[in-house]
């Protein structure tokens, strides 16, 4: 094969159907998902879930020089509430599961760049640790004590939500148990905090186009309801509808895939 032609042909080619530059710019919040902010152990096979330090700040320090606003989820209920509309530059910072390397690593970057995060914690593994996971395609890591959750709430950088008392699949199990689940964390996580808790994330996302587990959701007091599905959602959002889709920030993304992520809606086609 000619290389040139390969060169000015192919990788182009194979360029815009990797990347969504091509796409037009989309309306809509974006909610950007991270997990565990750290490099990946030994033996942990869901690498996608682990961003460096090094990139979150990047990453962060981007979407400061870039004019964005960083929201909590009581700010974000508040506007819902009130029917305001976004100027367009917010943008709100979630992670979910409430790991110890949250306070380690994200949360000394947030507050360095003035920037506000938002946790789902699973109650019963505060201190303790992601028993949810299989320990052989993911290693058991801590998870952040009370203690430092406590410490972040009061350092005005950081909020939370419910992510369940025990991150079950919430369609698995019983409904009753489902509903206890999202009720209970709620209770749990607001007597902790002493802050109403407004916003809540379905354990791998599952149970978000549910119709009786969603209802749950609404009717334990949640104003915001968290997918995992890729994707913007427009405001002002209809509450009863659906719920708001997130942007996953995966392990070797870079500032281009954020750039994407936020303007496109997704960084990637396929
Ligand atoms: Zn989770």
């Amino acid at each position: 094969m000619n290389p040139l032609w390969f060169l000015t042909a192919i990788v182009p080619i194979g360029f815009s159907l990797r990347w969504t530059w091509w796409l037009s710019d989309s309306n809509g919040l974006p909610v950007l998902v991270y997990h565990k902010i750290g490099n990946p152990p030994k033996g942990s096979k869901l690498k996608d879930l682990w961003v460096s330090p090094e990139n979150f700040d990047k990453q962060i320090k981007w979407l400061k020089r870039n004019g964005y606003r960083t929201l909590f989820f009581s700010e974000l209920a508040d506007m819902h509430k009130k029917g305001l509309p976004l100027n367009g530059n917010e943008v709100l910072i979630t992670f979910d599961d409430g790991y110890e390397n949250n306070y380690t690593y994200a949360w000394p970057i947030l507050a360095e760049n003035s920037s506000k995060g938002n946790i789902f914690v699973v109650y019963n593994t505060i201190g303790k640790t992601n028993v949810w996971h299989n320990p052989e395609t993911e290693p058991w890591i801590n998870m952040a004590d009370e203690k430092m959750l406590k410490e972040m709430l009061e350092s005005g950088f950081i909020e939370y939500g419910s992510h369940t008392m025990n991150h079950p699949k919430l369609e698995k199990i019983p409904y009753e148990d489902a509903v206890w689940e999202i009720r209970e964390s709620k209770k749990q996580l607001e007597s902790l905090f002493g802050r109403e808790m407004c916003a809540f994330a379905y354990p791998y996302g599952i149970g978000a186009y549910n119709e009786k587990i969603r209802k749950a959701v609404l009717d334990a007091g949640y104003i915001l309801d968290f997918s995992f599905k890729q994707g913007k959602t427009n405001w002002p959002w209809e509450r009863e509808k659906h719920t708001i889709d997130r942007l996953f920030i995966k392990g070797n993304e870079g500032l281009w895939d954020l750039k994407l992520h936020i303007k496109k809606g997704k960084a990637r086609f396929f």
